[in-house]
């Protein structure tokens, strides 16, 4: 017999990672409104206890495309010849995190493909070192690195990094990528980060072709396991110029965003004190994706900072929302969407992950 849903949030809201995959995979695949309404509720009410009626921002500057992964979903991926390739200059990026200072997220993100080479790391060190005075939390998400280079973006000031694990299914993981990406190295790199000191965060895809609801389950364990600080999930979204957007997709894109906030939701119930965005993915699905992250559980968004004459190059999926915003809209535009949900934005504040503190 299946555990009640009283049964398993009594459960959940007892302790952190109190949930067995067999709970976790009931909570995923939750496809009855009235059920989800209450476990998202769940959700949110703890998200208020931990975090408050706040969201913290972090701006995202999209500092290049220019990526030395094949990813079989990613619209960046190396083997896309139908895209111009750039990559922001030094100066670019101070002027975007100057935008993100004056907005008052007081973090940003710098985000790109993955480089590995010693150019690529000075240019990031002295980014960090040339936005030192703005006193942002600044968050990397630039891909597999060795621990070294993780370890001197971190002396050159970065604080936390962002790296997805993507599924942590190794046979799925495997079957998304070519044979030369390691789901190991990912993990490892995991592991590296830990040990220099970041807040570390990772994050999966939902609606993968070929994942199943036990995946996911497995998915938010890993999360525990690993004891991460923050997670960065969304909804896959089939990329026309990619292999993967001509696999059978099982979910039309309302099925994917429902999915997406079943896994916030259930992040939330299984660990508590964590960082969770809603992400851009969310607001791709529909206008209102991600404040509807928000009363699913999560308390971070990712506003995008990186000037509009960028955007329609770092299109990682279709749809991508905001490509003719600059930072100034988003900002006016996000103040009134959390209003209307009863929330606000955390200005000045950089969000640290709260089970980062605890854990330190
Ligand atoms: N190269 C960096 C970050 C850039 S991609 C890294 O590897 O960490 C950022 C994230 O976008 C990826 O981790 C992936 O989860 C997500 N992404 C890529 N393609 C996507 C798609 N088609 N749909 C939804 N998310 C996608």
């Amino acid at each position: 017999m299946t555990a009640s849903l009283d049964g398993i949030l009594a459960r959940a809201l007892e302790r952190p990672r109190n949930l067995s995959v067999a709970d976790l995979t009931r909570l995923v695949s939750l496809e009855d409104p009235e059920e989800r309404r209450i476990v998202r509720a769940a959700a949110y009410d703890l998200k208020c206890r931990i975090a408050g009626k706040l969201v913290s921002m972090r701006g995202i500057v999209e500092i290049g495309n220019v990526c030395a992964k094949d990813c079989l979903y990613c619209g960046i991926r190396r083997s896309n010849a139908n895209l111009e390739r750039y990559r922001l200059s030094i100066d670019d990026i101070l002027r975007m995190a100057e935008v993100d200072a004056k907005a008052g997220y007081a973090s940003i993100v710098l985000q790109g493909g993955e480089i590995e080479s010693e150019a690529n790391t000075v240019f990031i060190e002295e980014c960090l070192r040339g936005m030192a005075h703005l006193d942002l939390g600044v968050t990397l998400s630039l891909g597999e690195q060795s621990e070294e280079v993780y370890r001197r973006w971190k002396a050159a000031g970065a604080s936390r990094y962002l790296l997805r694990i993507e599924t942590s299914s190794p046979e799925l993981y495997a079957r998304l990528h070519p044979a030369d990406h390691s789901w190991t190295r990912r993990v490892e790199c995991l592991a590296a980060l830990r040990r220099c000191g970041y807040q570390v965060g990772t994050g999966v895809m939902s609606a993968l072709p070929g994942q199943s609801m036990e995946d996911l389950a497995r998915d938010i364990v890993f999360f525990g396991d690993r004891d991460v600080d923050m997670i960065g999930m969304g909804p896959y979204i089939p990329h026309p110029d990619t292999p993967l957007a001509s696999e059978p997709q099982t979910l039309n894109n309302a099925g994917r965003l429902q999915l997406g906030l079943n896994m916030i939701a259930a992040t939330r119930l299984y660990l508590h004190d964590v960082n969770i965005a809603a992400t851009t993915a969310l607001q791709a699905l529909a206008p209102d994706g991600r404040e509807q992250g928000i009363l699913a559980g999560a308390n971070v968004m990712m506003p995008n900072v990186t000037d509009a004459a960028y955007r329609r190059r770092y299109q990682l999926y279709a749809g991508k929302p905001c490509l003719d915003e600059n930072a100034q809209q988003c900002r006016g535009c996000l103040e009134r969407r959390l209003a209307a949900i009863g929330e606000r934005v955390n200005y000045g504040a950089r969000g640290d992950s709260l089970h980062f503190k605890a854990r330190t």
